[in-house]
């Protein structure tokens, strides 16, 4: 029987929909690295019978309930008196938790306010959990077979006691053996096309190999874990897998792991000292932004010219006017001249150019919303390739940019 998790996420901007529950996404991650399988995740108000009855709920369910939320020091936050009341149970003062709060306000030079020492009261029968983050402590409760886990709401917070008290434990108390992940990134291919191409390879997986598609925007990746005892062993099986999958995808894989295509991109030009430069229409400097997060970029990223309109277009990449006027500016004549142009005035060695229709207005039957052509120049080589993506403004804008990387990406030879 596999240890069964249940994670209640509390708070009313949840609900409201002002915060997007980020901290139930990323605890479901971390529990299925230590194999404890999270069967249900709630969202409640700050609503005392709505506690009150998650918690009775989750406790019949599971064998660990983690809480996050509700554990600030205003009278809007339930969690901490809840749990009391729960657990039929009055407060005791932490000494040691008094301590951490009273060191956190003197390292920022401030005095500790009386809200914030009565955090450091907690329910007799829990064990404290060090928030090295705030000021709000974690509560670790074993009651009736039930482990009860409760966590600021704070993002970074939580994490920080996830990682360095919470998950320790589990895994002494549940987990015995060794999970290894290994993550092949792809570009440019749809998951169902991807895995058509995979399905021989998928069908023979040996045990204990279990393969999962995880889709984001434009990319799919490729999770492969192993769940064993011999660490050796797992990893020689997961890349012995890797090497028969590769052959079968190889013109869409560009990483593994938490590889990061605009990173990978600057590799490849670090690698060959080479230098690249973009004209961003529809993109609006997206592509640039993604390019300069990478730090170290200047090394080879030149700049870029956002020519958003028709005369910028004309007057600093020169493209030829009647020409766009009887082509439009999203077309391969167009993109063509801007990655040449701004390749040469940039002096970069590599010139990339993006056109397109974003959207909401602007399309034509001939060329509806999400129609962008992109094009790529090195001096020798020069191409352009039309999309079909989206109705959608946003997704079309970063769908454009990682179409733009992966242009390079494909054609980019480092000679
Ligand atoms: P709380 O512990 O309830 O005082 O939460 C403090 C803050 O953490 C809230 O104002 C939210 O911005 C954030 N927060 C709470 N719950 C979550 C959650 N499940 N996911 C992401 N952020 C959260
Ligand atoms: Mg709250």
């Amino acid at each position: 029987m596999p240890t069964i998790a249940e994670i209640i996420s509390i708070g009313d901007e949840l609900l409201y929909g002002q915060t997007l529950d980020t901290n139930a996404h990323w605890i479901s991650g971390q529990l299925d690295l230590i194999g404890i399988k999270v069967k249900r995740r709630i969202t409640i108000g700050d609503v005392e019978e709505e506690i009150l009855s998650a918690f009775e709920e989750a406790e019949k369910r599971a064998d660990i309930v983690l809480i996050t939320g509700g554990l600030g020091p205003t009278n809007d936050d339930l969690t901490k008196p809840l749990l009391a009341k729960y657990f039929n149970v009055g407060f005791k003062l932490n000494a040691s938790a008094l301590d951490e709060i009273t060191k956190l306000f003197e390292s920022k030079g401030r005095e500790i306010t009386e809200p914030n020492r009565k955090q450091a009261e907690l329910p007799e029968n829990c064990t404290k959990l060090t928030n090295k983050m705030g000021t709000a402590p974690g509560m670790w409760f074993e009651e009736r077979n039930t482990i009860f886990v409760s966590m600021p709401g704070v993002p970074y917070e939580m994490q920080e006691i996830m990682t360095s008290e919470v998950l320790p434990r589990l895994s002494e108390k549940f987990f015995s053996g060794i999970i290894i992940h290994k993550i092949i990134r792809t570009v440019g291919i749809p998951e169902s096309t991807l895995a058509e191409k995979l399905i021989d390879w998928e069908s023979n997986l040996p045990y204990p190999i279990r393969l999962a598609y995880l889709p984001s925007m434009g990319q799919v990746k490729l999770r492969l874990t192993a769940i064993g005892e011999d660490k050796k062993r797992l990893e020689d099986l997961v890349q012995e897998q890797v090497a028969l999958a590769i052959p079968l995808i190889e013109k869409y894989v560009y990483g593994f792991d938490s590889d990061e295509l605009e990173k990978v991109v600057g590799d490849m030009l670090l690698k060959s000292n080479k230098s690249i430069a973009f004209a961003e229409s529809c993109t609006g400097g997206y592509l640039s932004h993604m390019v300069t997060s990478v730090p170290g970029s200047s090394a080879y990223f030149k700049g870029s010219i956002v020519s958003y309109d028709y005369d910028v277009k004309v007057n600093s990449l020169q493209v030829n006017k009647v020409e766009m006027e009887e082509k439009g500016a999203v077309s391969e004549e167009v993109v063509l001249q801007m990655a040449k142009a701004v390749r040469k005035h940039l002096n970069s060695d590599i010139g990339i150019s993006i056109s397109g229709i974003a959207g909401p207005g602007g399309g034509t039957e001939e060329k509806p919303v999400g129609t962008v052509w992109i094009a790529y120049a090195d001096g020798e080589k020069t191409v352009a390739k039309k999309f079909n993506f989206s109705k959608d403004r946003i997704l079309n804008i970063k769908f454009s940019a990682l179409a733009a990387l992966n242009m390079f990406r494909i054609n980019f030879s480092s000679n």
